[in-house]
């Protein structure tokens, strides 16, 4: 029996960086991914991948700032796959790294729209579909910018702290209806968001390696593990809780 064997799982943002290792892992271990992006032809790439591999996977487009859309993509999830077992509330956007003085209404507002009202409008649809199923899990992709500050990027500290705290305030509302609700913290992981943001920096690696205590920064698959494991029933006591994955950075 492989760890999630025939759940149903929409991961946002899946065709790059977490949200592909992430469909990679989840359908490994038997689950039917809905995979969900902007980005049409990175994602069926992905699900042409696996499911050459044998996984079950579909990709839908999908923009989380788009309440009908979410909507409509969760409802023919469901349509496709029989029921709704999870999601994965990872897409996300860095913004720009300016202070708080320097930042636009605008540059602020974008950042907000898809960190947190994306989070807030897949939960609000995954919900009912959860309901039917019995229970479910809900994983929502803070950082460790939701837990510490950093002194940069202060648009995404403020949306990945509400990210943390709508996660245990859900996990609250939803304990009655079996559904589970937990926020995943990664420290820095090379992926395309990271390496938008170190682009005119030509030692960002080698300083961002450094502010790891385990000496350089994480890979995809590590907090796509972390994700496996609350998709699955091994986290079923789990719920409200903050699943850390960052190499020892916020232990300093
Ligand atoms: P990534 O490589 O940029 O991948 C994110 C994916 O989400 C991209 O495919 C992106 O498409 C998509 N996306 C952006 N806006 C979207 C929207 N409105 N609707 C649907 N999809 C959208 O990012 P990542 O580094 O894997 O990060 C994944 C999550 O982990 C994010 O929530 C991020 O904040 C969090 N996180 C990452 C790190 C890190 O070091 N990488 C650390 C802590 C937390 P486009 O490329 O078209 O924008």
């Amino acid at each position: 029996m492989k760890r999630v064997e025939n759940k149903v799982v929409v991961v946002t943002g899946g065709a790059l960086g977490i949200g592909r290792a992430t469909c990679l892992l989840l359908a490994k271990e038997g689950a039917k991914v809905a995979i969900t992006d902007l980005l049409d032809k990175e994602g069926q790439e992905l699900a042409d991948k696996i499911t050459k591999s044998g996984g079950t996977v579909k990709f839908w487009h999908l923009d989380v700032t788009n309440e009908k859309e979410v909507e409509k993509v969760y409802g023919n999830v469901v349509k496709e796959f029989g029921k709704l077992d999870a999601t994965v509330n990872n897409a996300g956007i860095a913004g720009a790294d300016k202070p708080t003085d320097e930042l636009t209404e605008n540059e602020w507002d974008t950042v907000m729209n898809v960190n947190v009202k994306g989070v807030f409008f897949c939960t609000k649809h995954a919900i009912p579909h959860m309901r039917k199923s019995g229970g479910g899990s809900i994983i929502n992709l803070s950082s460790i910018y939701g837990l510490i500050g950093a002194g940069d990027i202060p648009h995404y500290h403020a949306s990945k702290g509400a990210v943390r705290l709508m996660s245990k305030n859900d996990a609250l509302i939803y304990a009655k209806d079996n559904i589970r609700v937990n926020s995943v913290h990664p420290g820095f992981i090379w992926t395309p968001l990271v390496d938008e943001l170190g682009k005119n920096n030509p030692g960002f690696r080698k300083q961002l390696d450094s502010r790891h205590p385990i000496g350089h920064i994480g890979e995809p698959i590590d907090i796509a593990y972390g994700i496996l494991y609350l998709v699955s029933d091994e986290s079923k006591f789990v719920t409200g809780s903050e699943l850390v994955i960052d190499g020892g950075y916020t232990c300093q």
